[in-house]
């Protein structure tokens, strides 16, 4: 067994800490104060290659292994929940779905954009009344000549109502199976065409700085050659794109739990009280001995799960372990490094609070923590 990293890895890792301390950090509680997506620091983000980082430099991206994305996420979420979504969004679920399905003409038409920062792309899959039942789309999308004539609504969909926004995946009904069950498509629609309406969502609790929409279809014709992959494969692509997705938010868990940890031991140093540094109490000084014990079994787990992609093998299970025991350990991590800062701990001032918030998204989004143990234990033949 090998536990280094390799030197591209560890060099990303040190560029992408770099680039969060000097352009997230600054602005970070501003924009999520403000609730204001911006394209200004995405466009930084496509900048330096953090948009279709395992992409092939023939489609504008940059050719890297999954552990190597999923380190950079880990390293944005450890400043910024927020920009770490719109980039795990802009890639696992945004345009991946087009790398891994597309036809050779939507690559070369849709790829390089999205991969230069300059254009983000969305997943529409969750509807009003199908969350977690991914097979209780109302959508439809009725073929009539060359054209689909798509018909329903999607809410939350992260990336698709804010000015970079190029289009967005949508899962849609497009008839009925032998075996009596719907049989679903994707389509590839693109922002600006008609009917299509996408509005952007207020009041979020957390990732206030990412964008979220609420998406209206109207009899919006989209051209044949627009949908992704074949016929009836929508439900099968849409699973599997989330499959990955999972690996970017246990990323964002496990980064999101580091932040959290580094200011509560720093803090922990610095804070007196009974004449020493309150770290000097075993009853915190145990919490953060938790806290990294936690993230160490984090990082182990989620490393080992890109691992498994990164050598083509299967890897569903793990994602959902991983996913879900990121998610929670942010969320004990989070709620420890509250606690250490005591009352200064509840100010926005002191950053922390924006991590216990940001958290709690991660045990919802891209399957709940409860469908990913419905995932690990159908794996246990349950
Ligand atoms: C900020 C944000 C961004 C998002 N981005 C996207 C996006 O880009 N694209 C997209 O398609 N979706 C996106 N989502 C939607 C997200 O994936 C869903 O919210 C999630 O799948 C849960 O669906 P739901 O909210 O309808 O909850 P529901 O499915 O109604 O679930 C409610 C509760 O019931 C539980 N539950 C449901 N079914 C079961 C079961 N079988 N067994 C046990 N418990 C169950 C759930 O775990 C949950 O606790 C986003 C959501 C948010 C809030």
């Amino acid at each position: 067994m090998d536990f280094d990293l390799t030197k591209a890895q560890e060099m990303i890792r040190k560029e992408v800490r770099r680039f969060a301390q000097a352009q997230i950090a600054p602005v970070a509680a501003q924009l999520d104060e403000t609730e204001t997506f911006s394209a200004q620091l995405t466009r930084k983000m496509g900048k330096i290659g953090l948009f279709g980082m395992f992409v092939p430099e023939g489609f504008g991206g940059q050719d890297t292994d999954y552990l190597s994305y999923i380190i950079a996420v880990e390293e944005l979420a450890r400043v910024d929940g927020s920009q770490a979504a719109t980039v795990a969004a802009g890639n696992s679920i945004g345009l991946g779905p087009i790398y891994q399905f597309g036809t050779e003409a939507q690559k070369q038409k849709y790829l390089p954009r999205l991969c230069s920062g300059e254009a983000l792309w969305g997943f529409g899959l969750t509807e009003p009344e199908a969350g977690s039942d991914a097979g209780g789309t109302r959508t439809t999308a009725a073929l009539d000549g060359d054209h689909w004539v798509l018909n329903g609504s999607k809410i939350f969909i992260t990336n698709a109502a804010c000015e970079l926004s190029l289009g967005v995946t949508v899962q849609a009904v497009t008839g009925v199976r032998d075996n009596g069950k719907p049989e679903y498509s994707c389509f590839l629609v693109e922002t600006g065409t008609p009917g299509f309406k996408a509005v952007p969502m207020h009041g979020k609790m957390m990732w206030r700085a990412s964008n979220t929409a609420l998406l209206y279809f109207d009899n919006v014709r989209i051209p044949e050659e627009n949908m992704l992959g074949d016929r009836g494969d929508g439900f099968h692509q849409m699973l599997q794109t989330l499959d990955s997705g999972r690996l970017s938010l246990a990323a964002m868990g496990l980064g999101g739990a580091q932040g959290a940890f580094e200011l509560a031991l720093k803090y922990a140093r610095t804070r007196n009280q009974f004449g020493q540094p309150i770290g000097k109490f075993q009853a915190v000084s145990f919490k953060l001995a938790d806290c990294a014990m936690e993230i160490e079994c984090g990082r182990n787990l989620l490393y080992k799960a890109c691992w498994l992609k990164d050598q083509h093998r299967p890897f569903s299970k793990e994602a959902a372990m991983a996913k879900v025991y990121c998610s929670e350990m942010m969320g004990r991590v989070a709620n420890h490094a509250v606690q250490i800062h005591g009352g200064y701990g509840l100010m926005k001032e002191y950053g922390v609070e924006r991590f216990y918030r940001d958290q709690k998204l991660l045990d919802i989004g891209e399957g709940s923590s409860e469908i990913q143990r419905l995932v690990i234990a159908r794996d246990l033949g349950l």
